[in-house]
């Protein structure tokens, strides 16, 4: 029996492993549009250090009990039978992931799993200063950090309550381990932080580093501001541009939702990530793994394929790989902004960015 059950208004789609067709087992899992899917996003857990205004709400955040995230013996389930469907990359998130207890072991057990070539993580950086030489020896290949205000006060106002001198004493113990190439990552929002742009890129001409900015995206809890600050891409690059002169396009990857440029000498990379005014749907490579259990199958909507209830339920590895492999079948083309269709059920700190 193969069925769809409402979470608010999520539809969620319970499989039982006999019910669908045996996908081939010889191939790496293409999804229905011929996409081939090999990046999992895996979020560790949905709470966090901080509480960014674009991210949550000020209110009313629920966190999920912990008997309902999945274990490490259940993640580390989930993640071979993945890599066995043909997963290559992952990347770890939340919520905050360096704040998953075991998470050095976890990422040790991740990195020797047949398949996974790459395993890359997105933090805010506060708790990297101790780890980011343990989690390197591990296995971790690189880290993507938020800063979204070069202004400690500021920063304390988006994050609220974040310290920017621990998030830049975290970044510089990242490069020291060698945790590269390095990348920032900030969300610009219409009178928060537009003033810094400039000051932003301006760090690629000292440094090695990509400075990703990021369209902020209208997910649950924050999308009146959201609709309000969002400022495309194309009008941050003109402004850096006026300023710096012509941006040169730098090597794009099309598995890399960034528009990448440089500015003309510098070190450094800018990367323009567009989710919301020009959509990378077409190239979409990604999945995500919530932290209770669930595959988001396209970022922009609510459609969950759930892996936990399977798993409690005795699924041996064949089967989640084979469930996991009808979850990239069901994968929607692309999301619905443009005709109004807003995600209702999952903030981004469920869903890692
Ligand atoms: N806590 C980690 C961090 O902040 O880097 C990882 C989780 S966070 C949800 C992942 C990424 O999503 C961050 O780069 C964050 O800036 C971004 N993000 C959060 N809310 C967003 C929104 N509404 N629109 C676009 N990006 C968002
Ligand atoms: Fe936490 Fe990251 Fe969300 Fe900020 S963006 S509240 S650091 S999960």
């Amino acid at each position: 029996m193969k069925h769809a059950a409402l979470k608010g208004t999520v539809p969620i789609t319970f499989v039982e492993p006999h019910t669908i067709a045996p996908y081939p087992t010889d191939t790496p899992a293409h999804d229905s549009h011929g996409r081939r899917i090999d990046y999992l996003r895996v979020s560790l857990t949905d709470r966090c250090n901080m509480r960014c205004v674009y991210c949550m709400p000020a209110l009313g955040m629920h966190f999920a009990p912990r008997p309902e995230l999945l274990s490490d013996d259940e993640l580390l389930l989930v993640i071979r039978a993945a890599a066995a469907a043909g997963f290559r990359k992952l990347r770890l998130t939340g919520g905050e992931p360096t704040l998953r207890p075991n998470l050095v072991e976890l990422i040790q057990a991740m990195k020797a799993i047949p398949g996974i070539e790459q395993i890359a993580m997105t933090t805010n950086a506060l708790r990297l200063r101790k780890l980011a030489a343990p989690l390197k020896l591990a296995g971790l290949d690189r880290v993507n950090i938020s800063i979204d205000s070069l202004d400690p006060v500021k920063f304390r106002q988006i994050s609220r309550g974040g310290s920017l001198d621990e998030v830049w004493a975290g970044l510089h113990a990242a490069d020291a381990a060698g945790l590269r190439p390095l990348k920032i990552n900030a969300v610009i929002v219409r009178g928060m932080n537009d003033d810094e742009v400039l000051a932003l890129a301006a760090l690629t001409l000292q440094h090695p580093w990509e400075f990703r900015f990021i369209e902020v995206m209208p997910l649950t809890g924050v999308a009146g501001l959201a609709e309000a600050g969002v400022i495309s891409s194309t009008e941050l690059i003109a402004r850096i541009e006026a300023h710096f002169g012509p941006l040169e396009p730098y090597g794009q990857d099309p598995a890399d939702p960034a528009r990448r440029y440089r500015i003309l000498g510098a070190p450094g990379k800018l990367g323009f990530i567009s989710a919301v005014t020009d959509p990378f749907c077409a190239t979409c490579n990604r999945m995500r793994l919530t932290a209770d259990g669930r595959l988001h199958l396209c970022l922009l909507r609510d459609n969950e394929v759930d892996l936990r209830a399977a798993i409690r339920n005795g699924a041996t590895q064949a089967e989640v790989e084979q469930i996991i492999r009808h979850a990239i079948d069901l994968k929607p083309w692309g999301h619905g902004l443009p005709e109004g269709v807003l995600p209702r059920v999952r903030g981004m700190s469920e869903l890692g960015g």
